[in-house]
Order: structure tokens, then sequence, then C-alpha cells
């Protein structure tokens, strides 16, 4: 049952999606005016009216409608990306994951939905800003029981000594190289997202130093084909989110 306080995702009759926190006051679109206070006591599935006779759909928000709807600062990893991330790296429930930089916070509450209530995410970021975007973002998505953003800069050192999985996104992840050798578990991921080949390039360069801590690595760019479904003719869209980045993935021996 939704009670005051509550996030909920409501959609209208095109699709259109708004994410609103359950309240006493009105909710204004173009489709007319919603009194949010109507919410309370019904269950997800519902629906709410609006002044204009118009019928919105009441959901509960999941961590995608929360990414999409929620603040950004830096560019954020696409749920494309961070899919083969939790895949590949086999991030579990339980796990401790050190994470670099938190940015907006978007892969930040991939990693923290996976690793469910018993695990950690500890997030470095050297910039109080974006610091302060990713905490309201991760306490939207209602996750911030187990994410500890730390304000620093993690090419100085990690100062946690264990580690199931560190996953970066931050332009030179093999200055982290000499900490994961120290901290990561055997069998535990080293995870790398960049997008430019040369930042891939440079990091095999530093690699080779560190290559008898680690099982071969592996790179990937994922490229999702959308399908146009129509009742006439589907194909795909003629428009893609195309290259977003390199994941490369080493695992510690
Ligand atoms: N993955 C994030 C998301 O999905 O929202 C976006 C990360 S953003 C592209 C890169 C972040 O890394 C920036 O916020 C930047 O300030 C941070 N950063 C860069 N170098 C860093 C370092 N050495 N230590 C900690 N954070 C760093």
């Amino acid at each position: 049952m939704i009670r005051e306080g509550d996030k909920v995702l409501l959609i209208d009759r095109r699709g259109k999606r708004y994410l609103v926190t359950v309240s006493e006051r009105e909710f204004h679109t173009d489709l007319g005016i919603l009194k949010l206070g109507e919410l309370v006591g019904k269950e997800y599935g519902e629906t709410i009216i609006s002044h204009r006779n118009e019928e919105f759909r009441v959901l509960k928000p999941d961590i995608n409608d929360i990414i999409a709807k929620m603040k950004r600062g830096p560019q954020i990893v696409h749920p494309k990306d961070a899919g083969i991330i939790l895949a590949y790296a086999g991030i579990s429930p339980g796990d401790t994951v050190i994470e670099a930089g938190v940015g907006s916070g978007a892969l930040t509450i991939f990693l923290a939905n996976a690793v469910g209530p018993n695990g950690r995410v500890i997030s470095y970021e050297r910039r109080e800003d974006f610091a302060r975007i990713a905490q309201k973002n991760i306490e939207l998505a209602g996750l911030s029981d187990r994410v500890t953003i730390k304000l620093k800069n993690i090419y100085e050192g990690i100062d946690e000594e264990y580690a199931d999985h560190i996953v970066l996104d931050l332009p030179q992840p093999e200055n982290v190289l000499p900490h994961a050798v120290e901290v990561l578990r055997p069998g535990g991921y080293f995870v790398a997202y960049t997008p430019c080949t040369n930042q891939v390039h440079r990091f095999f360069q530093a690699f080779q130093e560190y290559r008898e801590h680690f099982y071969k690595p592996r790179v990937v760019e994922v490229l999702v084909r959308e399908q146009e479904v129509k009742k006439e003719c589907m194909r795909p869209k003629t428009t893609m989110l195309a290259h977003t980045g390199y994941i490369t993935f080493i695992r510690k021996l």
C-alpha cells in the first residue's frame, strides 16, 4: 500500500513518466493537475485521475526509473554497460565493491542494488560537488544504507584492506593497479570503464608490470540494437546509443 513520502512512478497515456513523492501537494502536468495526496492507500498498478479526467498509472519505481530521472553531474555509465559489468564480474549479494569515481552515482546505484543489504559499496570521488549529487541520487534510490562515499583521490591509495571487486570509471585506471594487487581477493575482478582506445592501450602498457597477479584480460564494447516494433514492420531503430566505452576485466589470481 502506498504511503505518504513514498516515491512513485506515474505513466500517462502517451507513455511519459513522472517520478513524484507522495505528499499533500498538487503536481502539474500538461494533461492536468494531480492531487498527490490521493495516492495514499492505493496499491501499485492502480490509477490516479487528473482534473482534466486523464488517467495516470501508478507504479513502484525501479533503479532504472530513478537513474533516468535523477540529477546528473558528469556522464553516467549506461544500463547496457552496467549490466555487463555486473554479469562478467559476477557481482553478488554480500560483496564488498570499491568504486571510483562516483560521478553522478549511476553505476554506484547498479552496484549497490546488486550487492544487496549485506554488501558494501565504497565509492571514492575527488570532487565534492559530484559527491553531493551522487549522495542525493543514492538516497533517492533508497540504497544509502550500503554505500559510503569517500572524498578522496583513489590514485593515492585505497584505505580498505579487502575488496571482492574494484570497479573504475575514471581517466587513468592503471594508476589504481598497484593498490588493487594489495586489496583485491583472489578471484575478484578489477573492472575499468574507459571511453577511448588510447586509454585502453595505456592501461595495458602499465598492466605488463602486474600481469603475473591476474588471469588473462578481457575487453568488451557493448552495442545494443533496439528494435522498432510496429504492426506492419519490425526493424532496427534508425538511431542508437552506439559507442559509450570499453570495459576491461582482469581477474586477480
Ligand atoms: N560512473 C559514474 C556514473 O555512472 O554516474 C560517472 C563517473 S564520471 C565519468 C568520472 C568521475 O571520476 C568524476 O566524478 C571524477 O571527478 C572522478 N574521478 C576522476 N579521477 C578520480 C580519482 N583519481 N579519484 C577519485 N575520483 C576521480
